[in-house]
């Protein structure tokens, strides 16, 4: 026995101490009380998680009873993936997911208690803006966008409508406050939730239900907490009431990374932790072990200049590698081509220095920027260079709104009670089922725990709305249960196109793109979007496989339910880009808790870094807001930085395009806060010309070789 014991143990520890420094291993090992880690950027925080997720399931704690959440998705399948490298299968029963993920486990579970259906559906961002024109009497989208932040601010606070209004400082608060409660009834009525209440509708069970609370607490034999800086005031409620009494729990963070102060999340979470929990072991660590000296030197003097909540000091043993680059060009598309040379002479090995040259795949490489647009420009160089690559944290193919609804349509065939698809097919394109008629048709549902789509056939439907409605609604039933029943028999991918060609003919989707779309282009452009679409479904029909969107289907023939199915699972597209050896070109904000070789700062200009929206005036207030901004941005432009591994190099333009007119430029100011020896950053323009001559000679004897 003891022997058995021995040789299954003993290669784990040896793999988990090994790897750990002393104060990580500290971290790891305070398992009966509350523990924050509070340290810098590539300090091994995340690893701590990992690594502690291991350790507790080693000294016996149920995988399922372990608790780790993450920032994003995507954060969680690579946690989960490297805590299967350490435990093994185990790995797979612990909960890894965001905030969000976890209240749906938490409202599925217990959601009854709050008067929810368990098969609630979850509004995405388009369905609430509907709901909220609906809601407000508005048809404009910017005006419904407005509403829909400021509701999710009172939201991340804790707020409801009734409480948001109490505490409204002039009219403009106190009418979307009222909005809000508009809102909040078509959300019951509907049985659906949005992104909001999937953090603060489990605080409201933990809180009002004691039975609730007490299992959940038993349940949870530790949690732990990644990016702990960027959450918000619900989301530390949460946790609280989760861990209960015993606060066993690991929070890992950096006040210097906190960048989403913008969408509610607050750093008096890291405050308030010593006071409300005074057990608590803060562990500080110091290694970098992801960044060379040179890199990490710019980092700290770029965050130096802020207000120090937690004073921290970071070093690397990994020497001082390539000095920090600064690029400067003539407007924004001559910034992209030298990001593309640079790349492409790192990668050809001539302008790399010593320990360099092992990282030279497409995907060592990353292109980061402050804001989504300024990706269009990169994506023109690197297609003219034929460079692989993806965006992460920008708008993909499956988030444009014309192919969300698509999807509901989808969605709907394949699970009629999916009530926010039914709500979004029945609307889009408009069919004179209005407001009134699809609140009542709620209610009704509601009061009879039947979904929307139920609800259309049974047969007291007549007593709630007038028989003219009902005929309206039940015809839309009628062609959903044929859809349903053509796309179940249709195989093949001719037949399949003929299907959807027939349908979006049918719904005139396109006429509804021209009517609602500002300009003809747009609309044509969202058009050309659906024939895409279409013409992708339909190949999965016929098993062809399209490698180029990352979804290998079985190679054989499919029914059209079975390819929209699938859909459901498009999210995963996006975690599948991992192993693809791409290029990266993603927003500061989506870089958080990455890391490459090679990372370019594009853009680096005043106005983008740090971000200077249009409006700005000078009132005094405005000015203290100006300087919190101006202190986001700087961490903003530290976790830039902090994501290179061995070279930065670091790019802004002399002019920049402002609408349609070309602006002279300013380098941002950060540039000069990193402090770099101008002797050995600047490039110089005469080694670069010999480096391509010396590549451009390699090629042509490569070519002569190959004849
Ligand atoms: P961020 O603040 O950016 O989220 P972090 O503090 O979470 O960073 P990690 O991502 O956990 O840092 O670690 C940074 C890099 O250092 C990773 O590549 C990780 O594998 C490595 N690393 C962390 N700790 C150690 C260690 N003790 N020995 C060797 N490598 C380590
Ligand atoms: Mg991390």
């Amino acid at each position: 026995m003891m022997a058995g014991f021995a040789a299954f143990a003993l290669p784990f520890v040896t793999c988990m101490s090994s790897d750990l420094n002393l104060p990580q291993l500290e971290a790891v090992h305070h398992v009966q009380g509350p523990c924050l880690v509070l340290a810098g950027a590539g300090s091994g925080k995340t690893r701590v998680i990992t690594h502690k997720i291991g350790h507790l399931i080693q000294l016996g704690l149920a995988p399922e009873r372990i608790a780790a959440i993450t920032f994003t998705n995507k954060a969680a399948a690579e946690m989960r993936e490297r805590a299967k490298q350490l435990v093994g299968r185990e790995a797979q029963k612990v909960v890894i997911c965001t905030f969000h993920a976890l209240g749906v486990r938490m409202l599925r579970q217990n959601g009854e208690a709050l008067g929810l259906k368990n098969n609630f559906s979850i509004l995405d961002t388009d369905d609430v803006t509907a709901i909220l024109k609906d809601a407000g009497g508005s048809t404009d989208a910017a005006t419904a966008r407005q509403w829909q932040w400021a509701i999710s601010l009172w939201k991340n606070q804790g707020l409801n409508a009734a409480m948001a209004e109490a505490q409204a400082s002039n009219d403009n608060e106190r009418i979307t406050a009222r909005i809000m409660a508009r809102y909040e009834e078509r959300l019951s009525a509907y049985q659906s939730v949005d992104f909001d209440d999937l953090i603060g509708l489990p605080l409201k069970l933990l809180q009002k239900h004691e039975d609730v609370r007490t299992q959940w607490q038993q349940q949870m034999g530790h949690v732990l907490v990644d990016e702990y800086q960027d959450t918000n005031a619900t989301q530390y409620e949460v946790l609280k009431l989760l861990v209960g009494e015993r606060a066993r729990f690991t929070a890992v963070g950096d006040d210097d990374q906190s960048i989403y102060g913008w969408r509610g999340a607050t750093l008096d979470n890291l405050q308030r932790l010593p006071q409300d929990f005074p057990a608590l072991k803060v562990v500080k660590l110091e290694q970098n072990y992801r960044s060379t000296s040179a890199i990490l030197q710019a980092a700290n003097n770029v965050i130096g200049p802020n207000p120090k909540l937690f004073p921290k000091t970071l070093f690397s043993e990994l020497g001082a590698g390539e000095p920090v680059r600064v690029i400067d060009a003539d407007n924004e598309e001559h910034e992209a081509e030298r990001l593309v040379d640079r790349i492409q002479s790192l990668r050809s090995g001539n302008d790399t220095g010593e320990g360099l040259s092992q990282f030279r795949a497409w995907k060592d490489f990353a292109v980061l920027y402050r804001a989504n647009h300024q990706s269009r420009m990169l994506e023109k160089a690197l297609r003219k260079a034929a460079i692989p690559y993806k965006v992460s944290g920008g708008q993909s193919f499956f988030d444009r709104a014309e192919i969300r609804d698509l999807c509901a349509w989808l969605r709907l065939w394949v699970n009629n009670d999916d009530d926010p698809a039914f709500l979004r097919c029945v609307t889009t394109p408009k069919r004179g089922i209005g407001h009134t008629t699809l609140q009542k048709l709620g209610e009704f549902a509601n009061q009879y725990r039947i979904s929307l789509f139920e609800a259309v056939f049974s047969h007291s439907l007549g007593a709630a709305l007038p028989a003219k409605a009902v005929g309206s609604l039940q015809a839309f039933g009628n062609e959903i249960n044929d859809l349903q029943f053509r796309a179940r028999h249709t195989q093949g991918s001719e037949a399949a196109l003929a299907l959807l060609t027939e349908w979006l003919k049918d719904i005139d989707y396109e006429k509804h793109l021209y009517d609602n779309e500002e300009s003809e282009k747009l609309a044509a452009a969202r058009w050309t979007n659906v024939l895409d679409f279409i013409d992708w479904m339909a190949k999965r029909c016929g098993g062809e496989v399209d490698d180029a969107a990352g979804v290998s289907l079985v190679s054989e023939s499919k029914s059209l339910l079975e390819v929209a199915q699938t859909i459901a699972l498009l999210s995963t597209l996006s975690e599948r880009e991992k192993d693809q050896d791409v290029v990266t070109l993603s927003t500061l904000h989506a870089a958080k808790g990455l890391e490459w070789p090679h990372v370019m700062m594009a853009g680096v200009n005043e106005g983008l870094l740090p971000f200077k929206p249009e409006e700005d005036g000078v009132s005094l207030q405005q000015d203290a807001l100006n300087l919190t901004r101006i202190q986001e941005e700087r961490r903003l432009m530290y976790v830039g930085i902090t994501r290179a591994q061995r070279s930065l190099m670091v790019s802004w333009s002399r002019k920049r395009k402002k609408g349609r007119e070309m602006v002279s430029a300013l380098p941002s100011r950060f540039i000069a806060e990193m402090a770099l020896n101008t002797a050995t950053t600047k490039e110089d323009p005469r080694a670069k010309l010999r480096a391509l001559r010396a590549e451009f000679a390699q090629r042509v004897e490569a070519e002569k070789g190959g004849v």
